[in-house]
């Protein structure tokens, strides 16, 4: 199937064109005659499968040209990255047709966003926060709206926006078409719908919870954190098929431990992304991953969900999600609009039930490879690893081999473990340098 086949017109094709897309992905073509009805949509897909042009293409296949800029589609999305990038492919694809399109986020200045709505809008992205208070104060009109799209919904109740959401639903004009986009169905998304959908058409891109098809899962079995770091490093000095590498971890703190050691190896190649960076830099690393000037880009769960980055070669898992979804949606990140993709997984035995649930989530196991040759199994624990860390107990699981939790051998020389510590000794360890006793006053 190509896009000639769908019942596009003159101004669309010639804007896919452009952009170089032949073929709808599977969503779209599920998607377009569906919206072009009329009903409402709840569509299961993650990023990456084409999800944004499956709302955009049929909502401009039926514009009709009005010359007051009301809004006429509300699209809501979780972050500000997200949004830009909406606001981008909204404009590319009716780059032929005369449709002003604003985007509006937190963070920024709302009078500079409130000029440009009384500017004249056809459509207006944004976050639920920000489209709330502009709702409130007058400069959103939400009359107009036809339709509106909430685009990545669990996403959104996960970062907390359902009291934005749900008031923004009520203020919106009851004679409405909703579509929504979410990549997993949770029991609150299902609340939603059934609160504020009528009689919505389900369409999946690919089945919620199945392994994707056109992603290659394997996973390491690695003892610790810094084992690997060992690895990452391995792989990104051995790979040269690892060009666009998106390194998730599971906190920021993760995060930068993971750029400070590894980035002086690959100096001006890795990037690192959190919430705690400045949206210049934030929009700064995304396009030096972009454009290839980042070969690895070291990212949190929530800022790279927003992230749109095309061709990402490989999706690398720092660590094992602990919510079976997130794991879902990281991989979803490689192999995107129908392209081959590749996710490795560091899984370590702390993270075992995380591991066991996203499988069984699946219905896959993931298949676990051998280590590379000569890589070192380290003996050093963070912190977090540490047996009497309360919060994070792994070495109770990590030394009892009959629960299968121990891996693989370790090598002679790791085997070696020093039980014996002077004070000093320890003191060196922990200060760096040996310290003596003060003499007693
Ligand atoms: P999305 O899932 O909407 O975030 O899209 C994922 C990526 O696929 C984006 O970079 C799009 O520009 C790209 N894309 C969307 N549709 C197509 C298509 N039909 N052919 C090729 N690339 C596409």
């Amino acid at each position: 199937m190509t896009f000639e086949d769908l019942n596009l017109n003159k101004p669309l094709l010639n804007a896919l064109a452009d952009l170089k897309y032949t073929k709808p992905t599977t969503i779209q073509h599920k998607a377009f005659p569906v919206v072009m009805s009329g009903r409402d949509v709840v569509g299961i897909a993650q990023t990456g499968t084409g999800k944004t042009l499956s709302y955009l293409l049929p909502a401009l296949r039926q514009w009709e040209f009005s010359k007051d800029a009301v809004p006429r589609i509300l699209v809501m999305v979780p972050t500000r990255e997200l949004v830009t990038q909406v606001v981008e492919t909204a404009e590319l694809l009716s780059k032929y047709m005369s449709v002003k399109v604003v985007g509006v986020y937190g963070g920024t200045n709302i009078k500079t966003q409130m000029a440009a709505l009384y500017g004249g809008a056809d459509i207006v992205v944004g976050t639920p926060g920000r489209i709330f208070d502009l709702a409130l104060n007058g400069s959103l009109k939400m009359k107009s709206i036809k339709k509106l799209v909430i685009d990545e919904v669990d996403e959104m109740l996960s970062l907390g926006f359902r009291y934005q959401l749900t008031n923004i639903l009520t203020l919106l004009p009851q004679k409405r078409q909703n579509l929504m986009f979410s990549a997993t169905l949770t029991d609150e998304v299902e609340a939603l719908i059934n609160d504020f959908f009528n009689a919505p058409e389900k369409i999946e891109a690919a089945p919620a919870g199945s392994p994707l098809e056109n992603i290659t899962q394997t996973a390491y079995e690695v003892p610790n954190f810094n084992t690997k770091i060992n690895l990452l490093d391995m792989l990104l000095s051995s790979d040269a098929e690892m060009k666009k590498v998106l390194v998730f971890t599971a906190t920021k703190k993760m995060a930068d431990d993971v750029y400070e050691l590894i980035a002086p190896k690959f100096e001006g190649k890795i990037g690192v992304i959190h919430s705690n960076k400045s949206q210049n830099n934030r929009f700064d690393t995304v396009e030096k991953f972009q454009d290839g000037s980042y070969r690895a880009l070291i990212a949190t769960d929530i800022i790279a969900r927003g992230l749109d980055i095309s061709e990402v070669s490989h999706v690398i898992n720092f660590d094992v999600p602990d919510v079976p979804e997130s794991y879902i949606h990281r991989i979803g990140r490689t192999g995107r609009a129908d392209k081959k993709g590749i996710s490795i997984t560091f899984a370590s035995p702390r993270e075992d039930e995380f591991r066991t649930a996203i499988e069984s989530l699946m219905k896959f196991k993931i298949p676990v490879i051998p280590n590379p040759e000569g890589l070192e199994i380290s003996d050093v624990l963070t912190r977090d690893e540490m047996p009497n860390n309360e919060t994070r107990n792994i070495q109770d699981k990590f030394k009892i081999p009959e629960l299968g939790v121990a891996f693989h051998e370790k090598k002679a020389k790791n085997k070696k473990v020093n039980m014996h510590m002077t004070r000093a000794e320890k003191l060196k360890l922990k200060y760096g340098k040996p310290k003596k006793r003060k003499p007693k006053k």
